[in-house]
C-alpha cells in the first residue's frame, strides 16, 4: 500500500488555562504540546494503524523532541524530520475568547520549519509513498510549495494518490496561491474542504454549495465537506452521504479537521467499515481533549466512542 505522508509544520503549542483576550498580562498557561497541522494529521493516521510518515524540520531542542519522539511513539515513520542546526522548534500560543474564538501568538516564521527541504530522508519517504496529503497552506510558503511540487508528480507516475485539505483563506488568496490551489485540485483523489474552501477550490467564489460540488466532482471523484458540529457530508459522482455530528461537549476545536481527515483517508485505505463515520467519531474525539492532538484515537478508542453514542 506504502505509506500516506504530509509535508509542513511541527510546532509546539502552549495554551492559556483560562478564556479572556490576547496575550498582554501574565496567565497561567498549560502545555507545550505537540502541534502543526501536519503532524496532527499524521499522529491520526499511525495512531488508527495506518502506515504513515511526515517530512518536516524541527529545532535541536526539547520542543522539537517533544514532537518527533510523539509521533514516533504513535507508530509513524519521523526519518524525514530533519534537525535544524540553528533554527528552533516553531511555538503557538493560543488563547480562547469567552465567544469560542482564538488569539494566537505565532513564532513560526522564522523556525525550523522554514527549512523544510527535499533531503534525501525526504526523497526516500516519497519514494515508498503510496498517499500524499497536501495542506493548502504550503500553497503560500514557496520553499513548502517547491517540495510538494515535486513530491505530488513523484508519488502520482507510481500510482499512488493525493488527498487535499485546502486549509486557505478567502482574504489570503493571490493569484499564485489560487493557481497553486487549482493545480492541485486537477490532481486530487480526495478533497476535505470546510466551509468556504469549497467554493475556493472550486475557483467559484460566489457559486452556492450544490454548484461548486457539481463543478468540482468534473475533477475530484471523492469530496468530504467538513460541517464542524453540523457533521459532514460524502459527494461522490453516484451521490452525497449526510454524517451528522456525534455529540460532545467541546473543550479545544484544534485539529478536529485534521483528524477527521486523517481518520476518513485511513479507513479508505485500509478498507475499515464506514469511513465517514469514523471520521466524524475521531473530530469529535479530538475536541473533547485539551490539547490539539491529545483526542486522536485508536480504532479501539473510536470504536468505543461510537459504541458508546448509539
Ligand atoms: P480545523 O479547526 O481543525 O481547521 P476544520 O474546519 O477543517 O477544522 P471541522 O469541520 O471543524 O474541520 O471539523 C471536522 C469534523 O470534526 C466535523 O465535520 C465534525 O464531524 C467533527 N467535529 C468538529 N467539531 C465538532 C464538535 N464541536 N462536535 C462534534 N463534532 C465535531
Amino acid at each position: 500500500l506504502g505509506p500516506t505522508i504530509t509535508f509542513g509544520e511541527i510546532l509546539v503549542e502552549i495554551m492559556a488555562t483560562l478564556p479572556g483576550h490576547g496575550f498582554t498580562e501574565a496567565l497561567d498557561l498549560r502545555g507545550p504540546f505537540p502541534s502543526g497541522a501536519p503532524a496532527i494529521f499524521i499522529s491520526q493516521c499511525a495512531r488508527l494503524g495506518g502506515q504513515a510518515g511526515i517530512v518536516g524540520c524541527v529545532g535541536d531542542d526539547d520542543f522539537g523532541r517533544l514532537n518527533t519522539d510523539r509521533l514516533r511513539a504513535d507508530g509513524a515513520d519521523v526519518s524525514a524530520v530533519a534537525i535544524s542546526p540553528d533554527l528552533p522548534t516553531g511555538t503557538a500560543f493560543v488563547r480562547y475568547r469567552p465567544d469560542g474564538g482564538r488569539d494566537f501568538v505565532f513564532n513560526i516564521a522564522k523556525s525550523a520549519a522554514g527549512q523544510i527541504a527535499m533531503t534525501p530522508e525526504a526523497r526516500a519517504l516519497v519514494a515508498r509513498a503510496g498517499h500524499l496529503h497536501v495542506m493548502g497552506s504550503a500553497f503560500a510558503i514557496p520553499h513548502l510549495w517547491a517540495v510538494l511540487a515535486k513530491a505530488i508528480p513523484a508519488v502520482k507516475s507510481r500510482g499512488g494518490s493525493v488527498s487535499l485539505d485546502p486549509n486557505l483563506r478567502k482574504e489570503l488568496m493571490t493569484p499564485e496561491t489560487s493557481a497553486r490551489l487549482a493545480q492541485v485540485v486537477a490532481q486530487c483523489d480526495l478533497l476535505l474542504p470546510s466551509g468556504p474552501e469549497l467554493q475556493l477550490a472550486a475557483g467559484l467564489p460566489d457559486a452556492t454549495e450544490a454548484e461548486a460540488v457539481a463543478a468540482l466532482l468534473q475533477k475530484v471523484p471523492e469530496i468530504v465537506l467538513k460541517r464542524g458540529d453540523q457533521g459532514a457530508t460524502l459527494f461522490t459522482r453516484e451521490g452525497r452521504l449526510d454524517q451528522a455530528a456525534f455529540a460532545v461537549t467541546e473543550i479545544d476545536p484544534t485539529g478536529a479537521g485534521d483528524c477527521f481527515g486523517a481518520a476518513y483517508l485511513t479507513a479508505r485505505r485500509l478498507g475499515l467499515a464506514e469511513p465517514l463515520r469514523l471520521a466524524a467519531a475521531a473530530g469529535a474525539r479530538n475536541v473533547t481533549v485539551l490539547g490539539p492532538m491529545e483526542g486522536a484515537g485508536t480504532l479501539q478508542d473510536l470504536n468505543q466512542f461510537i459504541a458508546a453514542r448509539i
